[in-house]
């Protein structure tokens, strides 16, 4: 007999163009840090839609908000003015510290938007359009045409050529490979502040603090990704926050709706009015859907003192974690910042298959980089949630 799984799944793959190789799991809904299949079982989930779920699933209250503005209007365009845009942005300008913000409907908009502001600051020194930007090795931006110039994995980038010119690859957290790179056509420099997808490496205060020089020294914009990393999940609102190092502009994505579709873009003051009417549009960025659900985060993680429970339970699952490494030949580091772990598995040990054990046994996990397992639950998560997932995890790497 066919399952109800393997109808669903043999539907989306029918109709689906292949670009993922997606778990033989169909989801149904979820409720704090659990997720349930259409079979009704249940799964504890350190995955949040990939470090999206802040708030962990099936919040009331964020829930309601979002409800609300369905039966008011979901859509005006950027052509008017609506109360949630305007609360959103005076929220996300404060969590930030920088200036202005400018919504978009995901992380790849605010990198591409990030980009073009770049290229403008310099286009209105000296009038050319040959700058260029410096990424890092490793990172991942996204995949438009944009995104994908700055992401720094050759294999993602190889069969869309030719991307934008003038983009270079220094190594993270190495700042000569920076200083290497660096002339007069440079006008940006971009990178995670902790790497995601390349594998979970935090920067260094000092390769954070000396890009801010060099692009100080040289008037180039520090453009910190922030996109997996930010709201509150390394420990503070923005990762920046606990190095002392301000951006120019910041990307945010991800967590920013917990779970509505919508990123944003932040500028500081000195970039504030480089893009003006025509330069830069979206049909669907800033609704008040999105927007309200931006705005209702904020007061969440506010009211419930998000960012002081992720430093409560971060240091704890760091302590799970490297005792964990200690007792097992197979993982080789871990590393991370707050919420947001990787565990380095040895080549012995390939990560896909620690995946699918642990969603067997009833745990969501993802990988990164090379063969890392990406930790990364959604906020609210509890020790006991942290000692239920390590249980599993023993049984996975036995
Ligand atoms: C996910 C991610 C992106 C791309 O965001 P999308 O919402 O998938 O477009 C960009 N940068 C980083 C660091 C990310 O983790």
């Amino acid at each position: 007999m066919q399952t109800k799984t393997n109808r669903i799944i043999n539907k989306a793959e029918e109709n689906l163009i292949h670009t993922y190789n997606r778990a033989e799991l169909v989801l149904d809904h979820g409720d704090g840090v659990y997720l349930y299949d259409v079979e009704g079982n249940k799964y504890l989930d350190f995955a949040a839609g990939i470090a999206v779920y802040a708030l962990g699933y099936n919040y009331k209250d964020y829930n309601e908000s979002v409800k609300a503005q369905v039966d008011k209007l979901l859509h005006i365009s950027n052509l008017y003015y609506s109360e949630p845009l305007a609360d959103a942005a005076a929220k996300l300008v404060k969590a930030t510290g920088l200036s202005k913000a400018f919504f978009t409907n995901s992380g790849t908009e605010a990198i591409e938007g990030a980009l073009k502001l770049a290229k403008k600051y310099a286009y209105l020194k000296d009038n050319s359009t040959d700058h260029e930007i410096i990424a890092m090795e490793h990172s991942f931006h996204g995949r438009s045409m944009g995104a994908l110039s700055v992401t720094g994995n050759a294999h993602y980038r190889e069969a869309f050529g030719p991307l934008i010119p003038g983009i270079c690859f220094a190594k993270y957290n190495d700042l000569d490979s920076v200083k290497a790179l660096i002339n007069n056509k440079t006008c940006a420099i971009i990178c995670e502040t902790v790497q995601g997808e390349g594998g979970i490496f935090p920067a260094n205060r000092e390769f954070l603090e000396g890009l801010r020089q060099l692009c100080d020294e040289n008037d180039m914009l520090l453009i910190l990704d922030e996109i997996q990393c930010g709201m509150g999940r390394c420990g503070s609102m923005f990762a920046y926050q606990q190095y002392g190092v301000m951006p120019d502009v910041v990307t945010s994505a991800k967590a920013l709706g917990c779970g509505v579709p919508v990123g944003a873009f932040v500028v500081n003051e000195k970039t504030q009015q480089v893009l003006v009417p025509g330069d830069h549009g979206t049909t669907y960025g800033g609704n008040p859907l999105a927007t309200a659900a931006v705005s209702k985060v904020f007061d969440l993680f506010e009211e419930n003192d998000i960012v002081a429970h992720v430093n409560e339970t971060a240091p704890y699952l760091m302590e799970c974690l490297t005792e964990f490494a200690g007792r097992h030949r197979q993982v080789k580091e871990v590393r991370g910042m707050g919420l947001m772990c990787g565990i380095q598995l040895d080549e012995s040990l390939p990560v896909g298959k620690v995946v699918s054990a642990a969603r067997e046994k009833g745990l969501i996990v993802i990988s990164a980089g090379l063969n890392t397992l990406r930790l990364v639950p959604p906020l609210v998560v509890t020790k006991d949630n942290i000692d239920e997932m390590m249980g599993i995890l023993e049984k996975c790497i036995e």
